[in-house]
């Protein structure tokens, strides 16, 4: 039978006899992002092999995404796929970035189940059943964290400084956003749209999405071999990443909650200050020549009202660019 059919009548064969979710053979699609790692390569699909053989109820492909390496990536990737037909593998032309080769991944990928994970064997392929546990109590995405992390000092306490401000801003409850290993739901990686340098806040995303967002606890090694692509610079790009994601996401369809509350606030601060300054001079005949602060009212006053207008402004770009495939539809019964 093609893969196409076997696919179109599973889940009829599932509705009518009433089946578990769990007892239906699922697929699950690898998806690993790739830079200059033509060491870990082999080795990597040695081990996710062990982890295939053990987890026999379930069919298994690997898309590596071979983000333009300029090393040996290439030859090793299609000796690789020679071996064994489930590594499948796309490669290329130049160097997009590890969002970039996410996406393109997500897009190809045909498992009911998406795990993306690092090329570099600092994620450990055995964690795999645990993610599919963890994914089955009712999560839509789940994320690994690195509890005990092999990583260069200032990566670290950087990595956690940026974890512990996105938490904050996002009101996620997870330690470690930026864990390259996590399963999905299919639904899930292909609705969320992965770009710049995005994939930090995929569970983010999904969470804003109304996607239920889960974290195990995951083993991480040292990097075997190469270098880290990612210096510690790359925490500011993070931020303000952060930024463009809290604006296309969450206001984008009403910027002027953004910048009105904002506005109002900066308003209302200065209103009070020079009215405290009023006050003071009609009763108590303080002049305002003398008082500095009468400025900083002013100048609040201002730019409060100024924000406000940048919102309204926002509020009249939103309105004309409403589109209907900007929600993320659950189900279609028409
Ligand atoms: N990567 C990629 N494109 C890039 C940079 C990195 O596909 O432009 C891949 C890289 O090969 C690795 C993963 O993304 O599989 C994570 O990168 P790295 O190990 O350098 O990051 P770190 O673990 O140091 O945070
Ligand atoms: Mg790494």
């Amino acid at each position: 039978m093609n893969e196409r059919r076997k696919r179109n009548i599973i889940p009829r064969i599932r509705r009518r006899v009433n089946l578990p979710l769990e007892r239906v053979r699922r697929k699950i699609s690898i998806v690993i992002p790739s830079y200059n790692e033509e060491d870990s390569l082999k080795p990597l699909a040695v081990e996710l092999r062990k982890v295939f053989n053990e987890m026999k109820d379930y069919d298994f492909e690997v898309i590596i995404v071979d983000d333009g390496s300029t090393d040996n990536s290439l030859k090793i990737l299609n000796e690789i796929r020679r071996e064994d037909e489930r590594f499948k593998f796309i490669s290329f032309q130049k160097n997009y970035g590890k969002s970039a080769a996410l996406s393109v991944g997500f897009k190809y990928a045909t498992g009911d189940l998406i795990v993306t994970m690092d090329a570099d064997l600092q994620d450990d392929p055995h964690e795999i059943p645990n993610l599919v546990k963890k994914i089955d109590e009712g999560y839509d995405l789940v994320s690994g964290w690195k509890k005990i992390r092999f990583d260069p000092f200032i990566k670290k306490y950087s990595s956690r400084i940026f974890n512990f401000v996105t938490s904050l801003m996002t009101g996620i409850k997870i330690h470690d956003f930026n864990c390259g290993l996590k399963i999905y739901r299919k639904e899930v990686a292909q609705s969320i749209k992965v770009y710049g340098e995005m994939h930090r806040y995929l569970p983010v995303l999904a969470h804003w999405n109304g996607f239920k967002v889960g974290e195990i606890v995951v083993k991480h090694h040292p990097r075997r071999y190469g270098k880290t692509k990612f210096g510690a610079s790359r925490f500011l790009k993070g931020f303000l990443d952060l930024i463009t994601i809290l604006f296309t996401t969450r206001y984008l369809r009403r910027p002027l909650h953004f910048f009105g509350t904002l506005g109002f606030f900066l308003f209302l601060i200065g209103f009070g200050i020079d009215l405290y300054l009023a006050y003071e001079w009609a009763f108590h005949g303080k002049y305002l020549t003398n008082r500095p602060m009468l400025w900083l009212g002013i100048l609040l006053i201002l730019l409060g009202m100024q924000t406000i207008a940048i919102g309204l402004i926002g509020e009249m770009i939103a309105h004309h660019a409403q589109r209907v495939e900007d929600y993320h539809i659950k189900v279609f019964k028409l």
